[in-house]
């Protein structure tokens, strides 16, 4: 209730050091800053790889401690904005290419959610390197609830399970954003979709990195 109320007079206080009128510093988000890549998307090894080709993906912090509970805050509790700077921060130490068109993953089919975390990443890392955001993955009509739930990528997603409904991006590269990376079977798809519409190619970003999926044996590729 308190907490409830403290909102209604300060609208919004950083959730890492609680500075008033800062949905997030900028300052406390680029301290925990952990950048990595490139890296395949779907293996997590070196590129360019010997299964999947090229896939670059980026991230910019492990997903524990803080860089875990701002996922957490954007998620599940309802605080949109800390996706902007956690974008910006992002945009500030991963590598910008030439030219490109940010691209984030659809909010899962089903879930509750009011507005997509992913949107929010994308527009802070489409302010910083003045890039279009362009919202055009949506999930495949055909796609059950039950595939696309809230929760953990899932390996036996269709392969057509997303699809693109923007323009072709002529020689712009394709940046396709994520909260978190757990198998990447979901930016793989967001890929599959947009494969034909963008001969400028494709890069993979972000903000975390949660398992290593080498560990649990490996994507298996066509999935
Ligand atoms: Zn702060
Ligand atoms: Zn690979």
């Amino acid at each position: 209730m308190l907490e409830y109320l403290s909102h209604l007079i300060w609208p919004s206080s950083c959730p890492l050091c609680g500075k008033i009128g800062q949905d997030l510093c900028p300052i406390c988000c680029s301290q925990m800053l952990d950048p990595s890549g490139p890296a395949c998307l779907l293996c997590e090894g070196p590129l360019p790889c010997d299964i999947h080709g090229g896939l670059p993906w980026y991230s910019a912090v492990p997903h524990s401690g803080m860089a875990r509970e701002l996922v957490l805050l954007l998620k599940y509790r309802g605080n949109a904005r800390v996706g902007l700077e956690m974008g910006k921060q992002m945009a500030s130490v991963l590598p910008k290419p030439r030219s490109a068109v940010i691209i984030p993953v659809p909010l899962h089919r089903g879930s509750s959610r009011k507005y997509n975390q992913a949107r929010w990443i994308a527009s802070g890392i489409s302010k910083v390197w003045g890039f279009p955001l362009m919202d055009g993955l949506k999930w495949s009509k055909a796609i059950s609830c039950q595939t696309s739930l809230d929760g953990p990528d899932r390996f036996d997603m269709p392969m057509d399970a997303i699809s693109w409904y923007g323009p072709f991006l002529k020689e712009q590269e394709a940046v396709i954003v994520d909260d978190v990376k757990t198998t990447g079977t979901t930016l793989y798809r967001s890929y599959l979709a947009l494969r034909d519409y963008s001969p400028g190619g494709v890069r993979f970003l972000t903000w975390s990195r949660s398992v290593n999926v080498k560990s649990k044996g490996g994507i298996p590729f066509g999935t």
